[in-house]
Parts: structure tokens; C-alpha cells; sequence
């Protein structure tokens, strides 16, 4: 593969996967920035990682990489760990860089003084005026080496105006011509990258990304960085920070990116893209987990219902798959139908609970009755939360006026009373064809004749499930009571004439 300026312009024939080492234990880690919530692109990432350390028997590291102060929030840091425990994704070790700012400070001061690293004293406004020239002479905007060279005069001078240096790392011009082998990808070359000095330590003493990170990846022992494609041109740079320092660099790997169902880079204009959104809106994580497997991954069977476990015991980095991957929100509601269908009664009631906060006085054998009969049509648990036939399940309905006025011809009414005094006590819900059958050869009519009234009265509805369901949720207690109270209802109405 080939990249010019970070972009990808093709494949080079003589691409190689480098196989990743099997006698080396695996330590890989996720690294987010607890600058917003869980995104479905880094939980792939983390999900990718955790399965090949499970697989492997290895280690998977946590590290919240909160360097950046202004952009870092504790309540994002608690988001993710808890999208990642609500998807089933344990960490072995946990590291916060904010906690590690020594560690960057002692290496950005050896690069300084071994010469691979310098103070800049430009002011942002000073470098954007400078970026908008080169840009208008059509020359790269990169930064253009102006303190590359200060005498040691020059930087005093700066120091006694107050200025705060960053440091940057110094990189030669001929190093921008680069290449490093992708353990998933083979050989990944750059024409040349679109890179001038970087800056490695912010003006407030802070390191900055790419400094952090190899930094930890060194010292946490890193053996392999499973990542994202939009990560690929700071690999060289990574990569030559390590040179500087004197270290083995790790394997580097780099998966596809994610697209929305438009084949646009996947945002919250196509839906929920956070974790946490789509736990609100009622996926399992089941069903995300599956989903974000098979982002880039598919196994030889073909097969694509799988559990966590499941995974692990399929997962294989041979059969990760490069081209862009589609978040497709129908594909995650059928896999989301496919795991509430394996789900025990009582795990059911479980999961649907924080979307039953409504319901909260109902006794627990009926929810649970009414979420039986309800799982077949649902797609999520965020839609019992409105669920127009979980209310009358679970609540007698208030009948409107077309209902009672649907109930008030003497056949209707005739259908109601003779299956109101045959139910006795010991009526069982499969008795209620047989009965209605009865019924309507009684009174000669069609069995829709009896069965629609009957609806109407129990359920205040014209449709829903079948209605030997409904019953077996009610009871014959609680059918007596709304057969009885349908019939009251359709007299005062009648009385009120
Ligand atoms: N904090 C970086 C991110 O969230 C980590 C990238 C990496 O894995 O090196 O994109
Ligand atoms: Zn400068």
C-alpha cells in the first residue's frame, strides 16, 4: 500500500502481511481519549483488541490517554469504562497518562539534549499567518523549521519575553520518505509525509499524542498496536520517535474504517453511534458486540450470530478483512432480534427492566407473561417503553368511544355475555377457541363474530397479538373483569342515549 501526505493512493505489488509473532506473549492495549462518549469506530478497536488478547491468552491494558487537559473530562473517562464493562470488555492493567506526566517530561528533556528535539517559540498566531503564506505560495502547510536553528541567544531573548516553548522533534527531510510493514496491510509506503517538525511537548509542559503514546506503548510493553486506519500517518512518526529513543518499535496494525449505511464516514447524522446511545435506545450488548465483530471480521462458515464467547473461540486476525466496514442499523436490529430470541425468560425481564420504569407497580410473573408474548415482534427493548400492546397487558384499557360503540349491537354484546359466564375458574387459556367456536354457531355467526368484539373488550384495540396469548397474560380472573366492565361501559353509553 501507498500513501502520499497520509493519503492512500494504492497497493504496491509486493504488499507482505508480516505475521505477528506467536511466541511473543500479546499485550495490546485500547487507548481512548476521554474527549466524548464510546463511538461504535473505537469500541471495534477495543472489541479487537480484547479478543485477541482472550484468544491468545494474553494481556489487554486499558490506558485513558487524558493529556489533554482542556478536552478531557472525568465523566467521558466513566462513560467508556462503562460502555466497555456494559459490552462485556474487561480490562487486566489501567493506566491514566495524566497520572504519568514525569514519565514524557524525562524523555522529551533526553531528546532535547541529545540534539533530536528543540524548543519553538512561536506563537499560534505567529504560525498560522505562516501556514496561510505557504498555503497561498502552494507550498505543504507544515511547520516551516523556524526555531529549528536558534542560537542560544536567540532563545534567551524569547525566554525573557515570557514566551512558553514547546518542544518539537526534529525531523530530517529525507526521513519523510517512509515505509513500515503492517502486520494486516504488508508494506505501507509514503511518497512523503506531510509532516514538518512535530511538536512533542505542549507550551504548559504536556506531551502530546504521539509522544505520550510511545512513551506508554514502550514502557507498558506493548507488543502489538491494533488500531484504526486513521491512525496510519502517525505510525512513522511513531515510529521514528522510537528510533530516537533508542527502543524496538511494536507491530503495528491497522484496521478499516467505518462507514454510515451512505458509505459517508459514519456520524451521528446516521443514528446513534455512541455505545451508550444504542444502550438507551435498547440494543443488547450482545447484539453491538456482534455487530462490531464483524466490522471487518467475517470466519470461513459464514456463520454471524455469535456470543462474546462465541468470539474468542472464532476470532482469527487472518480473516480480518480490510475494505471500509458499514455500521448498518438494520443489520444490528435483526442481530439484536437473534439475541433477545436467546435470552431466558427471567434474563428478559432483566434487560427490559430500565425500559419498564413505568410499569413499576406490576407484579413480576405478568410483566414477564406480557414480555413472552411481546418478544417475537420486537426489535429493541427501548420500544416496550411505548409499547401500545404492553399497556393494556399490563393495565386495563380505557375503551374509546368507537370501541364501545363497535360493542353496542345486540350481537356483540350477546358474543361478550356468553363467553363471560362459561369462563369459569378452571379455564385455561387453549379452551378459548373451542369456546368461541361455540359461541358463534350459538348465535350463528362467523368466529370473527365473537373474536373481534372480544379484542375490542380486553385489549380497547382493534389489533395485536392473538388474542389466546393475550388471555393466557391476563388470566381468567382479569378477563372476567374487562369482559364485565366492557359490558357497563357500552349500557351507560346506551343509558346515556
Ligand atoms: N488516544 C488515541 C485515540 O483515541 C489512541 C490512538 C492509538 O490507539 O494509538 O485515537
Ligand atoms: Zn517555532
Amino acid at each position: 500500500m501507498c500513501l502520499a501526505g497520509g493519503e492512500f493512493v494504492g497497493h504496491r505489488g509486493d504488499s507482505r502481511r508480516a505475521p505477528y509473532n506467536p511466541t511473543v506473549a500479546v499485550r495490546v492495549r485500547f487507548a481512548p481519549s476521554p474527549t466524548g462518549e464510546l463511538h461504535v469506530g473505537g469500541a471495534r478497536t477495543a472489541l479487537f483488541n480484547w479478543l485477541w488478547a482472550r484468544k491468545e491468552g494474553g494481556t489487554f491494558v486499558l490506558r485513558i490517554e487524558d493529556t489533554d487537559l482542556a478536552r478531557s473530562e472525568t465523566r467521558y473517562t466513566q462513560g467508556i469504562m462503562d460502555a466497555l464493562s456494559w459490552l462485556g470488555l474487561s480490562w487486566d492493567e489501567l493506566f491514566y497518562q495524566s497520572q504519568r506526566l514525569p514519565h514524557y517530561r524525562r524523555y522529551v528533556d533526553r531528546l532535547l539534549e541529545e540534539g533530536k528535539a528543540y524548543p519553538c517559540f512561536c506563537t499560534p498566531e505567529e504560525l498560522a499567518e505562516r501556514r496561510k503564506r505557504a498555503l497561498a505560495r502552494g507550498e505543504a502547510p507544515e511547520y516551516d523549521g523556524h526555531c529549528r536553528d536558534l542560537s542560544q541567544k536567540d532563545r534567551q531573548l524569547y525566554l525573557a519575553q515570557g514566551r512558553k516553548p514547546a518542544i518539537r522533534f526534529l525531523v530530517p527531510e529525507e526521513a519523510k520518505e517512509t515505509s513500515f510493514v503492517d502486520f494486516l496491510r504488508g508494506e505501507v509506503h509514503f511518497r512523503r509525509l506531510t509532516t514538518g517538525d512535530f511538536v512533542i511537548q505542549k507550551a504548559d509542559g504536556t506531551p502530546t499524542y504521539n509522544l505520550a503514546c510511545v512513551v506508554d506503548d514502550h514502557e507498558m510493553g506493548v507488543t502489538h498496536v491494533l488500531r484504526a486506519e486513521d491512525h496510519i500517518s502517525n505510525t512513522p512518526k511513531q515510529i521514528w520517535l522510537y528510533q530516537a529513543l533508542g527502543w524496538e518499535p511494536p507491530a503495528f496494525g491497522h484496521l478499516s474504517i467505518i462507514l454510515g449505511p451512505d458509505r459517508k464516514k459514519l456520524s451521528k447524522r446516521h443514528g446513534a453511534t455512541s455505545v451508550e446511545a444504542l444502550r438507551e435506545e435498547g440494543y443488547l450488548p450482545e447484539a453491538v458486540v456482534n455487530h462490531l465483530a464483524l466490522l471487518g471480521w467475517s470466519p470461513d462458515s459464514g456463520e454471524e450470530v455469535f456470543t462474546l464467547e462465541e468470539l474468542v473461540d472464532a476470532f482469527s486476525l487472518e480473516k480480518i478483512n480490510l475494505s471500509p466496514q458499514v455500521f448498518d442499523f438494520e443489520k444490528l436490529r435483526w442481530l439484536n432480534r437473534k439475541h433477545l430470541a436467546r435470552l431466558s425468560p427471567r434474563e428478559l425481564l432483566k434487560r427490559a427492566r430500565p425500559f419498564l420504569a413505568r410499569y413499576s407497580g406490576v407484579p413480576e410473573d405478568r410483566l414477564a407473561a406480557a414480555l413472552e408474548l411481546l418478544r417475537p415482534g420486537l426489535s429493541t427493548l427501548g420500544e416496550l417503553a411505548d409499547h401500545p400492546d404492553l399497556r393494556y397487558l399490563l393495565a386495563p384499557p380505557e375503551l374509546p368511544p368507537e370501541a364501545v360503540e363497535e360493542l353496542s349491537p345486540p350481537e356483540a354484546r350477546a358474543a361478550l355475555a356468553r363467553v363471560l359466564s362459561r369462563l369459569g375458574p378452571g379455564f385455561s387459556p387453549e379452551g378459548l377457541r373451542p369456546l368461541v367456536r361455540e359461541v358463534a354457531a350459538e348465535l350463528g355467526v362467523p368466529t370473527r363474530g365473537v373474536f373481534h368484539p372480544l379484542r375490542l373488550a380486553l385489549t380497547g384495540r382493534t389489533h395485536g397479538p392473538e388474542l389466546v396469548g393475550i388471555v393466557g397474560v391476563l388470566g381468567v380472573a382479569e378477563v372476567r373483569a374487562r369482559l364485565e366492565a366492557a359490558l357497563r361501559a357500552v349500557e351507560e353509553a346506551q343509558g346515556g342515549k
